[in-house]
C-alpha cells in the first residue's frame, strides 16, 4: 500500500475527502453546476477536522475555491483578501440583507463564507477589515442545524455546507442537486453518530424559552 494512503496511525485514508477510508464520503457527493462563485475562507484548524463540512463544497460544487485563512499568518490573510468584484459575505451582521429578499438583478456574483468554529470565525473577522467591509447577506435557517457532532454556541448556527446550500438555494433556486450535498452531509453525520456512543450531542438550550 502506498505510504500516502495511510495516516500516521496506519489507518487507510482517502486523501480526496481527507477522511479515513472506512468513512470516505466521496461516493455520496454528486457535482452541482452552481452559477454563483463560492469562496471558502478556511481556518487552518478546520482543514483536517474529521467532521469538517467544507469538503462537501470543495468536492461537490463546480464553482468553488478554498483558501486557507490564518489570522496568525499575514501572508495567508493577504492571499485570501483578493476577492473578485461583486462578492457578498455570508454573515449575520446588523446591516446584512436577508438573502431571500434580494431581487434577481441585485444578487451577488460571488459569495464568501468562513469555515471554522464560531471562535475561529471571529478571529478571522477581527484580522480582516476587508471582509468586514463587504456587503453582507444573511440566511434565516428554516430548521435547526443537523450538525449533531460538534458544539456551536446557538441552535441557529449552521455548518459551513448548510450555510452555503441555504444561500445558493435563495440566489439560484433553479440549480439542481443542492439537496444532494445536504444528503451527503447527513450521511456523514449519521455514520458518525452510529459509531460514537456519546453522540449525538444535546442541542443547545434556546436562549428564549
Ligand atoms: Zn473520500
Amino acid at each position: 500500500m502506498d505510504a500516502r494512503s495511510t495516516d500516521i496511525r496506519g489507518r487507510a485514508m482517502c486523501y480526496r475527502c481527507f477522511k479515513v477510508a472506512a468513512a470516505c464520503v466521496c461516493g455520496d457527493i454528486l457535482q452541482v453546476a452552481n452559477r454563483t462563485g463560492v469562496i471558502v475562507l478556511q481556518h487552518p484548524r478546520e482543514r483536517h477536522h474529521p467532521f469538517g463540512t467544507a469538503r462537501f463544497a470543495r468536492l461537490g460544487l463546480e464553482r468553488v475555491e478554498l483558501r486557507e485563512c490564518s489570522p496568525k499568518h499575514p501572508a495567508s490573510m493577504a492571499r485570501a483578501s483578493a476577492l473578485p468584484p461583486d462578492t457578498a459575505f455570508v454573515y449575520p451582521s446588523p446591516d446584512a440583507r436577508d438573502v431571500e429578499d434580494i431581487p434577481p438583478s441585485e444578487r451577488p456574483a460571488h459569495i464568501v463564507v468562513v469555515d471554522g468554529t464560531w471562535h475561529h470565525a471571529h478571529s478571522i473577522l477581527h484580522a480582516a477589515p476587508w471582509l468586514r467591509a463587504l456587503p453582507c447577506v444573511r440566511i434565516t435557517p428554516r430548521h435547526p442545524s443537523e450538525y449533531r457532532v460538534r458544539r456551536e454556541p446557538r441552535g441557529e448556527c449552521l455548518s459551513t455546507i448548510e450555510a452555503i446550500v441555504a444561500t445558493l438555494r435563495a440566489l439560484e433556486p433553479d440549480t439542481q442537486g443542492l439537496d444532494g450535498l445536504l444528503d451527503a452531509f447527513r450521511a456523514m453525520i449519521d455514520r458518525q453518530v452510529a459509531a460514537s456512543p456519546c453522540l449525538p450531542l444535546p442541542r443547545p438550550t434556546p436562549r428564549e424559552a
